[in-house]
């Protein structure tokens, strides 16, 4: 039976939205498992690639960069504060609590492995920046009515909120897994696909539509939910700025082609131990930096790779005309073939 789409998402009294169950069987054996993550990966330099998904050696000194460190504290914070407003919508009103929690987070998972890569910046630096993110954030967002975190309920009949939550599609026989941040409902049904970014740089237009991360998501969901319109949500954290897309279904199906081909292309370089080194700014921050011979080489050669952006931040956003919508908080900008609107302070 085809479920109609206000069906889909009766509203319970928690607040919040349960999905219903599918009964969909999973299909055990694949082809091969990736994520968004390691395709990247393999996109920015094939021997990292190589160093963290195949060889794996042993690190000779252990490294987690602090962006990467502050990153997932401020999503372990974000995670927390809308579990608070999923168990009591009411709740989620104290910006303190929540700094609180980022503190306590910092504090316990801080480590010597944790690194800072870029000069004239401080551990501390970075904290500061996570609780200004953390702030700007609430002010946008509070009181949270925009939309209603989507749940599950787990085999003790407990409810469990879709905030980390892992999705697994398959797209020709190969497996995908991610994480997303969060999975919500509108009032008008339209889902939307959550994710935080701590980035310094603002994408451009044209990154975000061609973006695969999300759109991946929204594969996941078209599965369990046909009928129900998406929006792929990015929230540059830096910037305080949202970014609301929706991609076409012509444009999810090329998507679906292109991520074949560059597996078919990783299969290759696989069988063929191909695995040119991308030496670039990025290698600052390459967990195999200190054994990488490409990089070793180019340091005796005094040309180590120092961060490219001098600054914190910095923007690519194209020039696109917008209506400035007062009701909403937001941009909206009209895209051919597309919804795009940005929702900052
Ligand atoms: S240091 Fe640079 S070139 Fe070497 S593996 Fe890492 S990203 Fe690739």
């Amino acid at each position: 039976m085809v479920l109609k789409q206000t069906q889909l998402f009766p509203l319970e009294s928690s607040g919040c939205v349960k999905l219903p169950e599918t009964g969909a069987k999973k299909r055990t054996s694949f082809r091969g498992s990736y994520s968004h993550t390691k395709l990247s990966v393999y996109e920015n330099c094939p021997l990292c690639y190589n160093y963290k998904y195949i060889e794996k050696p042993e690190h000779p000194i252990p490294f987690t960069s602090i962006e990467a460190f502050m990153g997932s504290r401020v999503h372990e914070t974000l995670e927390y504060l809308y579990k608070q407003i999923f168990h009591s919508p009411e709740s989620g009103s104290d910006i303190h609590e929540i700094l609180c929690y980022y503190k306590d987070a910092w504090n316990k998972k801080m480590s010597d492995d944790v690194k800072v890569v870029k000069e004239g910046m401080t551990a501390l630096d970075y904290f500061e920046q996570g609780e200004k993110i953390l702030k700007d954030y609430f002010e946008l967002h509070a009181p949270f009515s925009e939309d209603r975190t989507l749940f599950e309920t787990d085999n003790f009949n407990k409810e469990k909120p879709f905030l980390e939550k892992r999705v697994d599609i398959v797209i020709d026989g190969y497996k995908l897994m991610g994480f997303v941040d969060r999975i919500a409902e509108k009032e008008d049904g339209t889902i939307l696909i959550h994710d935080y970014k701590t980035s310094g740089t603002l994408p451009a237009v044209d990154t975000l539509k061609n973006d695969r991360q999300l759109a991946l998501y929204r594969i996941a969901l078209d599965e369990k939910y046909p009928d129900a319109p998406k929006e792929l949500v990015y929230h540059y954290l830096k910037f305080n700025q949202d970014f609301y897309i929706m991609r076409s279904d012509e444009e999810i199906e090329q998507l679906k082609k292109d991520v074949v081909a560059l597996i078919r292309k990783i299969e290759k370089a696989t069988e063929e131990k191909n695995f040119p080194a991308v030496v670039t700014s990025r290698c600052a921050w390459c967990e195999f930096a200190t054994i990488c011979p490409a990089k070793v080489k180019k340091d005796a050669e005094g040309q180590s790779w120092k961060p490219e952006i001098p600054g914190d931040f910095r923007t690519e956003t194209d020039e696109v005309p917008y209506i400035f919508d007062k009701d909403l908080r937001a941009r909206l900008f009209i895209v051919p073939d597309y919804v795009f609107r940005i929702r900052q302070k």
